[in-house]
């Protein structure tokens, strides 16, 4: 292949993966986005094998191989609510292959690395080495290998930011005297440890939210590393990487009302807040009813809204869902559903379940569309939903939940949640929404409870 089919063929992949990210932010196109993505990820394989005159074939078969085999069956067989720890392990691995290649640019490379090349070697390497330790330590909260609580000391932010100055001024060493190797364990091993320590400090509910702050620092590292290897489209994918990573979690972060500053260095989650109602409180006790008493109501109901959330993944109860909503609309009933842009555990969760359940995408309502609506909804069932609707939101100040917006749910004229106990959700907040008068919580898992609801319904007379 000549240099310029290769230089057409990087253009090719750079205009695959752009479309991959327009296609990907609606449901509707999401997989021709997918196929792109992929698509443009062969060509650039293809076209660098080419362009790097790949000598030893039989490694990088090899190599290919070996990944396979590991990579396929994960792949496969991880759950949808194991996606968000899946994809941190994708990232650990990605940036220490980043990390990996820069410290081998240098050792090939120095001490005649002109200043520019090493000074973008040096933050390539620290931004890949924080993210994988970053990325690891996100996976073990995630898989519950270590606790979700941020584990939190006095002068915690002091220490972890002497540890990223220190690793950044090893990196301004290395920089001034390339031929010192030692200097490079060093920033290595301070940026190592400083992922360690940033990650360890933030609640599990947020770790979303730093997997794709960590997704940005990934993609940011391999286009410092395009610059160095002089590879365009690697600057660019890495760009692209960097800059979806980054509008992702402040699409997030605003979803829930928080700052970076807040998320990275907050430490929300390390105190559970209490209920202001305490159950057995006179005249505020939660009511257990069971599937005939809810049938019953839905068999007076004109409208009913599912507000589903992260339980509804976890019981996978999306089928049995899309059943209730085809009986309630077999009576002529008039059924929607809420979707909040943090429910479940990653952006779009709720999305991505629906619309396997084949659910049209003209009964998905947005969290600001369905709002007003509330209020004139005979029935909202709240399936495995907890923090999303949460009103402490809206009123309890000292909430770490305060200032999320949330589904008004509280303001249809009857409510159903469908959850296991009265714990709360992710966040650890009570929800007191589980006392008012016009809620009726149906304690089981989501599949069962609805499975048996369709049911009830399916036999009683219309
Ligand atoms: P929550 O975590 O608040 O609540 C989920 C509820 O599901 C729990 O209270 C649990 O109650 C119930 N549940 C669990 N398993 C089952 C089951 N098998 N059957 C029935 N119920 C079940 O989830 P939400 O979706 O309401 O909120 C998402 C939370 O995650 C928010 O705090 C959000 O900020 C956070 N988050 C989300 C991100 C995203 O991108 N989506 C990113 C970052 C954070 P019980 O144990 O009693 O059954």
């Amino acid at each position: 292949m000549t240099d310029i089919i290769v230089e057409y063929l990087y253009i090719v992949s750079a205009v695959l993966f752009v479309l991959s990210l327009k296609f990907m932010s609606e449901v509707r196109t999401s997989r021709v986005g997918n196929f792109c993505a992929v698509a443009g990820m062969g060509l650039a394989v293809v076209a660098t094998l080419d362009a790097f005159h790949v000598g030893r074939v039989d490694l990088l078969v090899g190599g290919v191989v070996i990944g396979s085999v590991v990579g396929a069956p994960i792949g496969l067989k991880v759950a949808m609510t194991g996606i968000p720890q899946r994809t941190a392990m994708s990232h650990a691995f990605g940036s220490l292959a980043v990390a990996l290649v820069g410290v081998a640019e240098y050792y090939q490379g120095q001490p005649g690395i002109d200043t520019f090349s090493m000074s973008v070697l040096s933050a390539e390497m620290i931004l890949g080495f924080l993210t994988f330790t970053g990325s690891i330590m996100a996976f073990a909260k995630l898989q519950g290998i270590v606790s979700g609580r941020p584990i939190l000391f006095r002068g915690r932010t002091v220490v972890s930011l002497t540890t990223l100055g220190a690793a950044v001024a090893s990196g301004v060493l290395l920089v001034a005297y390339q031929d010192q190797q030692i200097i490079l364990p060093v920033m290595a091993a301070l940026a190592l440890l400083f992922g360690f320590q940033l990650v360890v400090a933030i609640g599990g509910a947020d770790m979303p939210t730093v997997i794709a702050i960590l997704n940005s620092f990934a993609g940011l590292s391999a286009a410092a590393l395009g610059f160095v290897l002089n590879n365009k489209l690697l600057i660019v994918a890495g760009s692209l990487d960097g800059s979806s990573g980054l509008i992702l979690a402040l699409i997030m972060s605003q979803a829930m009302n928080r700052s970076f500053v807040n998320i990275l260095f907050g430490g929300v989650g390390a105190v559970r807040s209490e209920s202001t109602v305490k159950p057995g409180e006179p005249g505020k006790t939660a009511q257990a009813y069971t599937v005939e008493d809810v049938a019953t109501v839905l068999g007076n109901a004109r409208s009913v809204v599912f507000a589903p959330g992260y339980g509804m993944a976890v019981a996978q109860a999306q089928h049995v869902v899309k059943e209730l909503a085809d009986v309630l609309e077999a009576r002529g009933v008039d059924v929607k559903y809420a979707i909040h842009p943090v429910a479940g555990r990653m952006p779009g969760h709720m999305n991505v379940l629906l619309a396997e359940a084949q659910v049209p995408y003209d009964q998905l309502w947005e969290m600001e569309r369905i709002n007003p609506l509330f209020p004139e909804t005979d029935v909202v069932i709240v399936v495995g939903a907890n923090d999303v609707t949460n009103p402490a939101a809206r009123t309890k100040t000292d909430s770490p939940l305060y200032g999320m917006p949330i589904l008004d749910v509280d303001k249809a004229k009857t409510v159903v949640f469908v959850k296991r106990s009265m714990n709360p959700g992710f966040s650890g907040v009570e929800n007191d929404l589980f006392y008012n008068p016009n809620t009726m919580m149906v304690f089981g898992d989501a599949k069962r409870v609805v499975s048996e609801l369709v049911a009830v319904m399916r036999k009683q007379k219309t």
